[in-house]
């Protein structure tokens, strides 16, 4: 069986029971601020568990997309994605227990539909507490479908208990359903509890029978339902006779295409085995966060970090598998095609996807391997101590572009720790100031001529810096001369200019300009500054303190300001001409405009 075919099964199955089948809904939230994701198939459902009317009658059922930030560090085991389909069904005030288990049972069971062996199965049902009662229903329902009594176990409310979703709510025991892998059992009481591996989970069945009261009291509910969610991916790894959701049909192709592009083999070490899965799981997610139409794009806040922390991981890996910029595209192409059937969006954004991917990659590789040394650096200068600074991890992740989290899993990989609160310290600080400094450029009159003046210059640092990546160190600025309306450079270089260089280096200044990098300045004297890798004219007499200003990790150029304070203030540049000026000396003339 495909994938594809288990998620339809589930649907007709349901739907043959006499549910109304349900489109998934975003995996962008759209009622609920306080999560970011949609993390289950109940979510989207919430208002209606809670006793308002479905459009769609009381028996409902779909293909939830899902996506669990919190299993993160967990990707690249056996069972555990970033991005998941949940196959779900609901009974809202209609059937309770006996229909659910009675439904659960035939389907992984009967030959018509997953054709499980039941001798493969365990359960688990609530165990019961102070609050709420050992859920006995559920035991008596399972073995009166045939299951033997030691199949079942009765777990505690850490296992099986479901909500409420906030402080007060619906909530109630669940029981689960695992696939009993044939692993020894690790201890004699290994149950579905311990994550020693041998029981998988598959499918939930969550009884809402309780309202929590704000008092703290469980009131059995008026409408009771009943909530479901099977994981897809485990699921079809079982049926296909895999023993990780990576090597099912479902992420084969990408594999494929993963070992195609870096030139190594799924499975030859456990670092390449592990490297490429986190590739292939972190750029689907990608693709159905770009591809949703609710959809969200790399930045520095909610959504868009997580997305921003997916991708740039992923280029990590990637680029540790020996992979070559541009790969997350190419690798997008295969999510997309492989899911265009059961998600159009994703055929409808392809090229939105396509583009976000292309440029959060160019923006991130550009300074990647700088970081990366630079990340050195900081863990040699670390002494004795075991843990990064604050201030250094903020550099990280303001020159760099490093998230937190990333910093935090380099420094792990070598033994080490960083200090997060001090991170947060830093990054508070540095917000304060540019708010500080953008309320005094509000002050000063919006887009007023020494504004124009500060975003010209700092786009002359720019194409200082792109001149000297494209032609060489030989380029050295000889003048430089700024009005209101364009910039003018004046540097040596033995030959003209083509068309096509000219072309890379404005590209070039427009990446670091789509990039929004922040512009900041560091006071220090013209030996540290040298030492620091700074260009620019080192006219200052010895011992004199200069201002060094750095652009993320694009340009560190000794220069007296003033400067934008955000490389996206520049907007868009064009150069206008390139002529001699003097012998070994040659001119650019270029403008910023809206692009
Ligand atoms: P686990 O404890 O194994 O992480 P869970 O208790 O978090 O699972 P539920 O919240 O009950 O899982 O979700 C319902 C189903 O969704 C699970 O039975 C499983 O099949 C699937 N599922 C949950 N998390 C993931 C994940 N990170 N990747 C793939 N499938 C998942
Ligand atoms: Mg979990």
């Amino acid at each position: 069986m495909t994938a594809k075919e288990l998620r339809e099964k589930f649907i007709q199955f349901f739907q043959e029971k006499g549910h109304a089948v349900i489109k998934s809904a975003s995996l962008i939230p759209e009622n609920d601020p306080t999560v970011l994701f949609t993390t289950a198939g109940m979510h989207p459902l919430v208002p209606y568990l809670m006793g308002e009317k479905h459009p769609m009658g009381t028996r409902l059922t779909d293909a939830q997309k899902c996506l669990r930030t919190g299993d993160i560090d967990e990707v690249g085991d056996d069972a555990h994605l970033t991005f998941f389909e949940m196959l779900g069904n609901w009974s809202l005030g209609d059937y309770f227990k006996k229909e659910a288990i009675a439904n659960s049972y035939e389907f992984l069971t009967s030959p018509k539909w997953l054709g499980l062996d039941p001798d493969r199965l365990a359960f688990s049902v609530f165990a019961g507490d102070e609050h709420a009662p050992r859920d006995m229903e559920s035991y008596e329902l399972w073995r009166s479908m045939g299951v033997p009594e030691e199949k079942i176990f009765f777990l505690p409310r850490e296992n099986n208990w479901w909500g409420p979703a906030g402080i007060t709510g619906p909530c109630g025991p669940d029981t689960e359903m695992f696939i009993d892998t044939g692993k020894e059992k690790c201890c004699p009481e290994c149950s579905p509890a311990c994550d020693c591996g041998k029981y998988l989970e598959i499918w939930n069945d969550v009884f809402m029978e309780y309202n929590k009261t704000a008092e703290g009291d469980y009131e059995p509910l008026e409408q009771k339902n009943v909530d479901t969610g099977m994981g897809l991916e485990r699921t079809i790894c079982i049926l296909q006779g895999k023993s990780s959701v990576y090597d099912t049909d479902l992420f084969l192709p990408l594999l494929e295409k993963i070992e195609a592009l870096s030139g190594k083999r799924y499975g030859e070490t456990e670092e390449i085995t592990r490297a490429m899965r986190i590739v292939a799981d972190h750029i689907r997610s990608a693709v159905f966060l770009l591809g949703d139409d609710r959809a969200v794009t790399p930045s520095n806040v909610d959504q868009g970090y997580v997305l921003r922390r997916l991708i740039r991981r992923a280029i990590r890996f990637g680029m540790q598998l020996g992979m070559a910029e541009g790969f997350t595209p190419e690798v997008a192409e295969v999510v997309v095609s492989q899911y265009q059937d059961a998600y159009d969006e994703l055929t409808r954004h392809r090229d939105f996807i396509m583009d976000e991917l292309k440029k959060e990659e160019g923006r991130f590789q550009r300074t990647l391997r700088q970081g990366l040394r630079e990340f050195e650096k900081v863990v040699g200068r670390l002494k004795d101590g075991k843990e990064i600074d604050g201030i250094s991890a903020f550099h990280l992740y303001d020159t760099f572009g490093f998230p937190i989290e990333m910093t935090v899993e380099l420094a792990k990989e070598k033994g080490l720790t960083v200090d997060v609160e001090g991170f947060e310290e830093a990054f508070k600080e540095h917000q304060k100031k540019s708010q500080a400094g953008a309320e005094q450029r509000f002050k000063g009159g919006l887009a007023d001529q020494t504004e124009e003046t500060a975003r010209l210059h700092t786009a002359t640092h720019l194409l200082h810096a792109a001149l000297r990546h494209y032609l060489g160190d030989e380029v050295a600025q000889k003048g430089s001369n700024i009005t209101a309306e364009r910039l003018r450079f004046d540097f040596s270089f033995g030959r003209k200019v083509t068309k096509e260089e000219l072309g890379q280096v404005e590209a070039w200044v427009n990446e670091a300009i789509a990039a929004d990098v922040p512009v900041t300045m560091e006071e220090m004297d013209l030996e540290a500054a040298k030492a620091s890798g700074a260009i620019g004219l080192f006219e200052s007499k010895y011992g004199e303190k200069v201002k060094v200003y750095t652009i993320g990790g694009y340009s560190k150029e000794i220069c007296g300001g003033p400067h934008a304070a955000h490389t996206g203030e520049l907007k868009h540049f064009k150069i206008k001409k390139e002529e001699s000026s003097s012998a070994g000396v040659r001119r650019i003339k270029a403008v910023l405009n809206d692009g």
